[in-house]
């Protein structure tokens, strides 16, 4: 099959793509692995709660239904992803999963599990949640109790009366330590002190400060960083502030070695846990370029903007920071989606 451009991935990254490509009179395609939409959303556990109210997580062109001050939940996440798509007739094609992109004279060859695609121009929208990022510690293998990444955690059922270490220092962290907390005994672990954003401040500020740096960088001026720490921050959304209110977001810094019944600190302290709920992020899922040769050691991809250097024929959109700040979230990625787009009209006039 043969298309202008193929977006591998039908996440809230590939939807935004295709909803800019929409206007330009190019043919595309949208190939995602999935059985249904939402990307990562499908995946996050029941509770979870947005850091930025509906409006500041909203994807071009249609403002996420819901109150200027209440945080969406990964259902309404999820329902607004998946009419999303519908309301905009977005040509996603699934469950497609891509194996590999090769370069074929002018075009870049898709392979697929049900098929190869050629296109003039790819964009890769693969996210990270596919690739859950677990710390090497010594002791793992002997550990004998739960072990599970925060990418497959969907509620505190398993944890009921048991004593859970909660490994990380991220929001997804705080807010699973908030939930586990009030049925288990928790024990969290974080490299450095954690940092919480102050009440008042949640996705919004953070990304309307982000917006700031971002137009003065276009301008050659300096905007100060007024909010400490960034979207790795901790948005102290309802149930994170009521964990402080019982006193858990304590964390203490990390052990030396798992041992078969717990975990074994410096100072010779030992402490016996029944389950580790590692919150230690992710790694973008990039496996299906290692063939075009553009995969770089730490993951990553040399982009200009959002195209890669070495393969002009290939952008990568809504990565993280590395492809465009805050890309990473459902306001941000629509920028760097519209500038991509933009350059590869321009690239295939
Ligand atoms: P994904 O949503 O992961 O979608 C990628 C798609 O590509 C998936 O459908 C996947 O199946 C598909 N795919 C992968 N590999 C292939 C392949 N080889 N072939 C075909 N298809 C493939 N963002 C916010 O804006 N606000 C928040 O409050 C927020 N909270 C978050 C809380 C948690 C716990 C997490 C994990 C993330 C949160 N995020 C938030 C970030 C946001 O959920 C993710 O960054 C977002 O899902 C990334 O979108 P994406 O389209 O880039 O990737």
């Amino acid at each position: 099959m043969q298309r202008d451009v193929v977006i591998i991935g039908g996440g809230q990254a590939g939807l935004a793509t295709g909803y800019y490509l929409r206007r330009t009179g190019l043919s595309f395609e949208i190939l995602d692995a999935e059985r249904g939409p939402g990307g990562a959303w499908r995946h996050t556990w029941d509770s979870l709660h947005l850091f930025s109210p509906a409006r500041w997580s909203s994807l071009p062109g249609w403002i996420m239904p819901g109150g200027p001050d209440t945080y969406p939940t990964r259902d309404e996440a999820l329902s607004y992803i998946a009419e999303y798509e519908k309301r905009y007739h977005l040509p996603v094609r699934r469950p497609t999963r891509v194996h590999r992109v090769a370069r074929a004279y002018d075009q870049l060859l898709v392979a697929t599990d049900s098929g190869d695609w050629s296109a003039r121009a790819v964009v890769s929208a693969t996210g990270s949640w596919s690739r859950p990022y677990i710390p090497a510690y010594a002791g793992q293998e002997l550990f004998q109790g739960k072990q599970l990444h925060s990418a497959h955690y969907r509620n505190i059922g398993p944890f009921a009366g048991k004593r859970v270490m909660i490994v990380g220092g991220g929001n997804s962290a705080a807010q699973i330590l908030a939930e586990v907390s009030q049925v288990a005994e928790t024990l969290w672990v974080t490299r450095r002190e954690p940092t919480f954003l102050p009440d008042h401040v949640d996705g919004r500020d953070l990304f309307d400060a982000a917006t700031r740096r971002y137009l003065a960088e276009q301008e050659g001026r300096h905007e100060s960083e007024e909010i400490e720490g960034g979207l790795g921050s901790i948005v102290m959304v309802p149930p994170v502030r009521e964990a402080r209110e019982r006193g858990v977001l304590h964390s203490i810094r990390p052990f030396k070695r798992l041992t078969r019944h717990g975990a074994l600190w410096p100072d010779g302290s030992e402490r016996e846990i029944d389950a580790i709920i590692w919150c230690t992020g992710f790694r973008p899922a990039l496996n299906h370029l290692v063939d075009l040769g553009v995969v770089e050691a730490g993951d990553v991809v040399e982009v200009e903007g959002t195209r890669s250097v070495y393969e002009p024929l290939l952008w990568l959109v809504g990565y993280g920071e590395w492809t465009g700040f805050a890309a990473a979230t459902l306001i941000g990625v629509g920028r760097s989606a519209r500038e991509t787009v933009k350059e590869i009209a321009e690239t295939l006039a």
